[in-house]
Formats: structure tokens, C-alpha cells, sequence
């Protein structure tokens, strides 16, 4: 599997009007490193859009260099006008308006949500312009026929948020949880011993973790050593919250 990964801004923008240290572009650039580095641990092949950060390049093209691959994400921190804001914090993703985006993008901004611990909930959007998708970014993905989404990692016109992505510990953090691989199933038949938590006592929220395996039950089953590692990863992230 392949991943285009956008960082949002180049060279020095967006500068925070609760922390002068604070650059969208700066963020933007360091946690699209660290994506890129712990999706390629999970054997996913990332490609980016820039080779450095000084440098820039038009939004349409970004979105269409990710030409084969499975998805098109570009980073981004949001911002209500240009002064302070302490009420609002939520995370969103803004995904292609033919919906090819949806699900990963609620579960990505679900993530952004628990690790940066906002007060208010994760949203997706949809925003169309006169010519299809209003971010050009995503015109050259869907152009190209990626399912393509921006990510905003809560806002930099929060005080708290800003404090919060300003340390480089919490975006290694950030991007470790981003970068699981996981995918939502529905057993068709069979069951796990969720099955009977969930009923136990006055009943237990349960849900399960599978690990996806061919011939499940006989001397051949056979699984990939990638998924079931991505699956303590996720076991821990979700003990960790
Ligand atoms: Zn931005």
C-alpha cells in the first residue's frame, strides 16, 4: 500500500496568536516526518510532496502526486480569524466531496481527538467549490482518483492545543497513533468471547480487535506478521487513553 502525505504550508506561515513560536508550517512539517516514518515501520510505502520545506508548490499538483496510492493526506492546523480563541478546539477532517474519504477520515480525526484530548468532538467536512472539491488539493487527488482528505489537528489560535502541538514528544505521540493501520470489520459468522462479555453483569461496552488471517482453524492459518503487530500497537494505544 502506498500513502501521499502533503505537509500543509511551506517555509514560515501561520504564525500563532497565543504562542509567537508557534508555525503551522513548522508543525505541519515535522509531523509529516514522523508519519512518514512510523507507517513505512508498518511496510506502508509513503511518498510526500516536497523535498524540502522551504519550497513550494501549487495545491493542484500536491493533490495529483499521489497518483496509485490508497490515500492523499494533507496536514494542517485550523485557525478562527487571526486572534485568540480558547472555546474552540475540535479536530476535522475536510475529505473529498465524492465521500471515497469518509470513514478514514472520521477514524483519523477521532485519533487527533483522544491523543490531543480536545474539548470538543471530531468532525469530517465537505466543502464544495465551482469546479468540483474547494481545495485544490483535493481536485488533484480525486483528479487522479485518490481518496484524499486535509487534516487539522485542532487549532493554533487555542491557547491549550498550541502548548499541547508545540512539543515534539506529543507529535511523536501524534503521528505513532495516526499511523496504525487498522480496518473496521463485521463478522459474517463466527464470534469471540466479546459475545458473551458483552451480556455479562448488567452488560459490558465490549468490542474486539481481530487480526485479519486466512483458514482460520486449520494447521495452514495463515496470517501477516504486520497486521498482528499493528494490532498490540493498537491494543496499547487504547490502554494508553
Ligand atoms: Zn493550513
Amino acid at each position: 500500500m502506498k500513502i501521499c502525505i502533503d505537509a500543509g504550508h511551506y517555509g514560515k506561515y501561520n504564525q500563532s496568536p497565543a504562542d509567537s513560536r508557534y508555525y503551522e508550517s513548522d508543525f505541519t512539517w515535522k509531523l509529516h516526518l514522523l508519519q512518514k516514518k512510523y507507517l513505512e515501520e508498518y511496510g506502508i510505502e509513503v511518498i510526500t510532496t516536497r523535498s524540502d520545506q522551504s519550497s513550494d508548490r501549487g495545491l493542484y499538483s500536491r493533490g495529483a502526486a499521489s497518483k496509485g496510492c490508497a490515500l492523499f493526506i494533507s496536514d494542517h492546523t485550523n485557525a478562527v480569524g487571526t486572534t485568540v480563541n480558547d472555546s474552540i478546539d475540535y479536530p476535522a477532517a475536510y475529505c473529498a466531496i465524492n465521500g471515497s474519504a469518509d470513514g478514514i477520515g472520521i477514524d483519523l480525526a477521532q485519533c487527533v481527538e483522544q491523543v490531543i484530548g480536545t474539548r470538543q468532538p471530531a468532525r469530517i467536512e465537505h466543502r464544495r467549490g465551482k469546479n468540483g472539491d474547494y481545495y485544490g488539493v483535493l481536485r488533484g487527488a480525486t483528479a487522479v482518483g485518490t481518496p484524499g482528505l486535509i487534516l487539522e489537528h485542532s487549532f493554533h489560535t487555542n491557547p491549550a492545543a498550541t502548548a499541547w502541538l508545540l512539543s515534539n514528544r506529543n507529535l511523536e505521540e501524534l503521528a505513532k497513533a495516526e499511523g496504525i493501520p487498522v480496518q473496521r470489520d463485521i463478522l459474517r459468522a463466527g464470534g469471540t468471547d466479546a459475545g458473551a462479555i458483552h451480556t455479562a453483569r448488567f452488560g459490558v461496552k465490549t468490542g474486539g480487535i481481530s487480526i485479519p488471517c486466512r483458514y482460520i482453524h486449520t494447521p495452514a492459518e495463515t496470517a501477516d506478521l504486520e497486521d498482528i503487530r499493528a494490532c498490540v500497537a493498537l491494543t496499547v494505544a487504547f490502554a494508553q487513553q
